[in-house]
């Protein structure tokens, strides 16, 4: 119901700004028209009537801009709402059942399990939330370190793997010979492969087959590719993805919980680590890559 009355409200100040626009199209022209001898007159005429469509043509925007921009916020809040209502909700269950009924050993050890998986959710929203705003506010990094790449996205490939539950093979990694270093904050750099990584499962429907690849790009940049077979992105949105925020609008991306703060805080950590991060993608149905560009310390190979 909601997204129907802000549609409406869009069309309603399109077709105002249009309708504006061709008055004061039909008003400037009458009025040439009455005064095509005053050439003076019809100069100030000129510029005053491509001020007033100026003025239209960006209230309109504006207009528009704040309208969808407002529709983020509320379905940032909504997505939220959900993914810390959800698991609560799930513990309180699990626990009610524990506390009044007669439960195996079995099942015990699953309730712990499934109540571990739900609080493990229920942080990740929270600190999605938090780091979105620490991001925002603070521009350089705190605690730099010398980090090996190859292990840090094996670590995060065993944390998503565990999360997700997934077998060996659904996300392979390859590795060059050589060990690749940079320089960075471990904490934050784990955040950006483990938020990508967890993008590419979640967004790979039933099958998950994801690739990681390290290796040396140009420039003697560290360069990881994590490629999937998902449900791809179409071209239009590959701009987008990664404001504050943004969710792609079709069903298919809906289906995935999230609340659109995870490749903006991506991209936001790479930055402050003077790299870069690309996406590329076949359309819609035809899987993603991300590529991210790191600075290599000097004397690593
Ligand atoms: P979310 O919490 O929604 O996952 P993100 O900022 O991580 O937020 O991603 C923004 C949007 O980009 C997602 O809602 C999804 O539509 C799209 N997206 C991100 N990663 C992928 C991927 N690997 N495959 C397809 N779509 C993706």
């Amino acid at each position: 119901m909601r997204v129907v009355g802000r549609q409406k409200a869009i069309i309603f100040f399109l077709a105002l700004g249009i309708c504006l626009v061709a008055l004061a199209v039909a008003l400037n022209v009458g009025w040439i028209l009455l005064s095509l001898q005053e050439a003076a007159v019809l100069v100030f005429g000129i510029v005053f009537f491509a001020l007033i469509i100026t003025g239209l043509v960006l209230n309109t925007i504006f207009l528009v801009r704040e309208i969808r921009r407002n529709e983020q916020h509320d379905a940032f809040l909504n997505a939220v709402t959900h993914e810390l209502k959800t698991p609560i909700a799930s513990i309180r269950l699990y626990l009610e059942t524990l506390q009044t009924r007669e439960v195996t050993e079995d099942k015990r050890r699953e309730f712990y399990k499934v109540m571990l998986a739900d609080s493990d959710r229920l942080l990740n929203t929270v600190e999605q939330v938090l780091q979105a705003s620490s991001t925002r506010e603070r521009n350089r990094l705190l605690n730099i370190s010398e980090i090996e790449l190859g292990k840090l996205l094996r670590d995060c490939i065993e944390r998503v793997n565990t999360r997700y539950n997934l077998d060996e093979n659904a996300i392979s990694f390859t590795n060059p010979a050589d060990e690749i270093k940079i320089s960075g904050d471990k904490a934050e750099l784990q955040s950006v492969f483990t938020n990508l990584l967890d993008n590419a499962v979640k967004y790979s429907g039933k099958e998950v087959k994801v690739l990681v690849r390290l290796k040396t790009g140009a420039g003697r940049k560290a360069e990881i590719h994590i490629k999937d077979n998902g449900i791809g992105i179409a071209p239009n949105e590959l701009k987008h993805i990664f404001r504050r925020f943004y969710r792609v609008p079709n069903l298919s991306a809906q289906k995935a919980k999230g609340t659109g703060l995870g490749l903006y805080i991506v991209r936001s950590i790479i930055k402050k680590h003077s790299g870069k991060i690309f996406v590329r993608s076949g359309g819609e149905g035809k899987g993603s890559n991300f590529i991210v560009q790191l600075p290599k310390i000097v004397n690593s190979k």
